[in-house]
C-alpha cells in the first residue's frame, strides 16, 4: 500500500491552501453574516482554475484525477465550507456531462463550466422525495420532439447563484428507469427561484427551483431517456467521497483551533494542554477523522483506477460528516465561552458541517447503498 500523494497532487494542495488563506478565509465570516457570496467569489474561484479540476483537457479543463479534486476541496473547506459547493458541483456535474453527453453537448457545455461562466446546480430533490429520489414526480410532458418540464425542486444548493442546472424529471413510467436528466439554463421566464433560510452554509444560497412549462429538446437531454437516475448515481459514487473530505477538513480545522487554544490558555496555573481530559478527546477525534480520510481517499483512488468506488465512498459519506460534527462540537467545548461566540470560527464551522450529514444523501441513504451492494438489489426497500 502506498499512502503518499504524488508531487503534482501535493503542489495542487499547496496552491489551493495558499489561495484559500488569501482569498477565501478572510471573507468567511462576512459571507456568513450577509448570507450570500461576495460578488467576485465566482471569478476568484475561476481564476484559481477550481471549476476546471475534473473537466477533460480537450474541453478547457485541467483533466485532473479524483484524488486531486478531493485535495482541493479539503483546502477550500478548511477555509470556508460554503464556498465548496460551486466547485463540488462543477466536478460532479462536469463528470456526468463528460461521461453521458454527446460530443456536441460536451463541446458546448464543458468549456463554460471550466471557465466559471456556467455555475451549475444539481436539481434532484423534491418536496415529497429526498432519500426516495427514484420516486421524483417532476413532469416531463412529451411535446413534439422534446418535453415540457413542470414542477418543483427543493433544497438545491447554490440555487441562488447558479446559471444552469442538471434537472431530473420523469419522462417514463414509475421508478428510477422513468427518470431523465436535462441540462438547462435558469434565466428563462419559466424558471422561478426562492431562497431557503438555513442553519449553516448560509452563503451557499440553497433554495427552491420552480419550473412552469420549460421547453427542452433532445439537445438538453443528457444520455438516453430514462438514463438520468443511473447517471447521477454513478456520479454520487465519487462525489460522496468529496463531501466526506470536505467534512473532515472542517473537523480538522476546528480541532487545530482547539489544540492551539489548549497550548495558549492556562487554568489552575498550567496550560490546558497538560490536562489529559482536555487533550485525549481531541486526539480521539483526530484519530477518527484520520481514519475516515483514509476511507474517502481509498474511494477516490479506486475511482481513478477505474474500479468501483461506491462501497468506500458511501461508508465515508455516512461516517465522516458524523465524525466531523462530533469533532467540531468537542473543539467548541475545548474553546469554552470563546467557542460559543460567533466572533470565532468554530461556532460557524459546527453550524456549517451539520448540513453535510444531509447533503447528497443522509446516513440512511448511504448505508442502504452499501447494504444493497453487499446483499444484492433485492434487499433494497
Ligand atoms: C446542505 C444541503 C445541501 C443539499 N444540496 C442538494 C442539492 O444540491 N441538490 C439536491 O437535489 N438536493 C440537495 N439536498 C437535499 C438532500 O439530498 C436531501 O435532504 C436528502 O437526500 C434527504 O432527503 P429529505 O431531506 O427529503 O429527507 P427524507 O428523505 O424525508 O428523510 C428524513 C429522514 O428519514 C430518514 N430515512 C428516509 N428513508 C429512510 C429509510 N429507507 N431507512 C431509514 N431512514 C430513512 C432519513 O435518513 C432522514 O433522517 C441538500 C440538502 C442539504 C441539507
Amino acid at each position: 500500500m502506498d499512502f503518499t500523494f504524488t508531487a503534482p497532487q501535493n503542489d495542487l494542495a499547496k496552491r489551493v491552501a495558499e489561495f484559500a488563506a488569501d482569498r477565501i478565509a478572510p471573507h468567511r465570516q462576512e459571507q456568513d453574516r450577509s448570507g450570500t457570496y461576495r460578488p467576485d467569489l465566482i471569478a476568484d474561484l475561476a481564476a484559481a482554475d477550481l471549476f476546471a479540476l475534473r473537466i477533460p483537457v480537450e474541453y478547457g479543463g485541467l483533466g485532473l484525477d479524483a484524488v486531486s479534486a478531493g485535495l482541493a476541496l479539503e483546502k477550500l473547506a478548511a477555509a470556508d465550507l460554503s464556498v465548496c459547493f460551486p466547485v463540488l458541483n462543477a466536478a460532479l456535474i462536469g463528470g456526468v456531462l463528460a461521461d453521458n453527453g454527446t460530443s456536441g453537448q460536451r463541446a458546448a457545455w464543458l468549456p463554460p463550466i471550466a471557465r466559471g461562466e456556467a455555475v451549475v446546480a444539481l436539481a434532484l430533490t423534491e418536496p415529497d422525495h429526498g432519500t426516495d429520489a427514484a420516486g421524483i414526480r417532476m413532469a416531463a410532458r412529451p411535446d413534439g420532439d422534446g418535453w415540457v418540464l413542470t414542477g418543483e425542486k427543493t433544497s438545491i444548493m447554490i440555487a441562488a447563484h447558479a446559471t444552469h442546472a442538471l434537472v431530473f424529471a420523469r419522462t417514463g413510467g414509475e421508478g428510477a428507469r422513468g427518470i431523465s436528466a436535462f441540462y438547462v439554463p435558469l434565466d428563462g421566464p419559466e424558471v422561478r427561484r426562492e431562497r431557503l433560510t438555513d442553519l449553516g452554509c448560509k452563503a451557499g444560497g440553497r433554495g427552491r427551483i420552480l419550473l412552469d412549462g420549460l421547453r427542452v429538446g433532445r439537445d438538453e437531454l443528457v444520455g438516453e431517456p430514462g438514463g438520468g437516475f443511473a447517471a447521477v448515481m454513478r456520479g454520487f459514487g465519487v462525489s460522496r467521497a468529496y463531501i466526506a473530505l470536505m467534512a473532515i477538513a472542517v473537523g480538522d480545522a476546528a480541532l487545530a483551533e482547539a489544540y492551539a487554544h489548549a497550548s495558549r490558555r492556562s487554568a489552575f496555573g498550567q496550560p490546558l494542554g497538560r490536562f489529559q481530559s482536555v487533550t485525549f478527546p481531541l486526539v480521539e477525534h483526530s484519530t477518527l477523522l484520520h481514519a475516515a480520510r483514509l476511507v474517502a481517499y481509498e474511494a477516490l483512488c479506486r475511482a481513478d483506477r477505474g474500479e468501483d468506488p461506491r462501497i468506500p465512498s458511501n461508508m465515508a459519506k455516512w461516517w465522516a460528516p458524523k465524525a466531523a460534527v462530533e469533532a467540531t462540537h468537542q473543539a467548541l467545548l475545548t474553546l469554552g465561552q470563546l467557542g460559543w461566540s460567533e466572533d470565532g470560527p468554530v461556532a460557524q464551522r459546527l453550524r456549517d458541517v451539520i448540513g453535510l450529514q444531509l447533503a447528497d444523501g443522509t446516513a440512511a441513504a448511504t448505508k442502504l447503498t452499501v447494504a444493497r451492494l453487499v446483499l444484492g438489489k433485492e434487499y433494497a426497500p
